[in-house]
């Protein structure tokens, strides 16, 4: 039985990021929201592209104003009005200033803006009520960007601040990795689906569910093969066509030590290597982690049937290495931050022990609130609202109300 630590690492050293050239696809930014950028993006502009107004007001030339003050204003001679997205039409000479808006270009021989509430105009004449500091409102060009230096990293997420970057640089379409493909398969004679009556001893596959939606949320495509028997040949006919077509294989049920668990014997018969079958964790025992022999092979993550060990299992283990099969560079690990337990927090020591919660803010402070109800890894009713795990390490038996907790958020 491995440690949850080792367990990550074998994990995690096993999965490759997706193929930079061959698994991209090229997209419209206003599809980008949550892919991962598959190149460096680099621009030719700069930003800004040239210099301009940060305020609507007058722009100078500092060396006829540096003298001006409330009390002794200079008057400049209003020579020309350029408002945002117009070229200045002549430079301005000693003496003179030009109305300008905020955005607006800066025109040659100008190097300051004198904001409007600190002039006073008389119509073709405007007093400056203020000393201004050289360079002040204005934006330089280039300034928050050179051109020809990266603007953007490979592997990183696209969301609102990068979109809106790559559009400022026209940067469009965007080169992002596809998205991976997880296939899902539930294991049992028990289930039925959400449509179909249910009899007497059956349960419904809610696993599927949870683990479409964790997919999607980890930003890949699920591919839902539905739910396969407790049947040695059928669930080999579902690995076999399972490994093809995907880039990882969840399946729930079926790797425990019961009669009907097929799933390691069947991986074995397979040809897979057969990394993890158990885990020392709570829930989350017996986990099956396979690879096969092929250069392309997924890999193929067995998750115990339990409701709440799928979940805890895929926060721990698969999310992290569906971000980095993604191609994010930095932000797939798990994050682990101290907070606060609110609750007594208790385990027999054995295993690390994952319990799901809350974080709550209380007075500016987040807080690990437990769950109530009851923490059996056959229970999925009190994961409602689960937006942490506390983790209480091998050995470490009880966490007293007010105490520090480690807890792995949750996205
Ligand atoms: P197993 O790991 O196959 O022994 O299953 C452990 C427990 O999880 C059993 O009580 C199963 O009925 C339940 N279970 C297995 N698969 C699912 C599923 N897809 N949805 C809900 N419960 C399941
Ligand atoms: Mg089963």
């Amino acid at each position: 039985m491995l440690s949850v630590r080792d367990a990550a690492d074998t994990i995690f050293n096993l999965v490759k990021p997706l193929d930079n050239q061959q698994d991209t696809e090229v997209i419209d930014l206003f599809a980008a929201n949550g892919r991962v950028l598959a190149t460096p993006v680099t621009s030719l502009l700069d930003f800004p592209h040239w210099d301009n107004s940060a305020m609507d007001g007058y722009a100078v030339r500092y060396e006829d104003v540096k003298n001006s003050s409330t009390e002794q204003p200079v008057s400049l001679e209003i020579v020309a009005e350029i408002p945002a997205g117009y070229q200045p039409p002549f430079p301005l000479q000693a003496g003179q200033a030009a109305r300008i808006f905020t955005g607006a270009v800066i025109p040659n021989g100008a190097d300051t803006v004198v904001m409007q509430e600190k002039t006073r105009r008389e119509d073709h004449q405007v007093w400056i009520l203020t000393t201004p500091q050289p360079g002040e409102f204005v934006r330089r060009k280039a300034s928050y960007y050179q051109a020809g230096t990266q603007l953007l990293p490979t592997g990183i997420r696209l969301t609102a601040a990068e979109i809106a970057i790559l559009a400022a640089f026209q940067s469009s379409p965007v080169r992002v990795y596809r998205r991976p493909r997880v296939a899902i398969f539930s294991t049992g004679d028990e289930l039925v689906t959400v449509n179909q009556p249910l009899q007497p001893g059956q349960i419904v596959d809610s696993n599927q569910y949870a683990l479409a939606a964790l997919v999607q949320q980890s930003g890949a495509e699920p591919i839902l093969l539905g739910i396969v028997k407790d049947h040695p040949e059928a669930l080999a006919q579902t690995i076999q066509q399972a490994i093809t077509n995907a880039d990882i294989v969840i399946s729930s049920g079926g790797v425990s030590v019961g009669d009907y668990d097929y799933i390691d014997k069947i991986l074995t018969s397979l040809g897979a290597t057969i990394p993890i079958h158990s885990v020392e964790m709570r829930p989350g025992k017996p986990l099956t982690v396979a690879t096969f022999p092929s250069p392309q092979s997924p890999i193929y993550f067995g998750l115990p049937g339990n409701p709440a060990a799928v979940l805890v299992t895929f926060w721990r283990f698969v999310q992290p290495a569906i971000k980095k099969l993604a191609g994010l560079a930095e932000d797939w690990k798990a994050e682990f931050v101290n907070v606060r337990s609110h609750d007594e927090l208790r385990s027999d020591g054995r295993r690390e022990t994952y319990i799901w919660g809350r974080l709550v803010l209380i007075d500016g402070v987040y807080e690990f609130h437990k769950a109530g109800g009851s923490h059996s890894s056959g229970n999925l009713i009190n994961l409602a609202q689960t937006n942490a795990l506390a983790v209480l390490a091998v050995g470490q038996t009880l966490i007293s109300p007010g105490e520090e907790v480690q807890v792995l958020q949750l996205m």
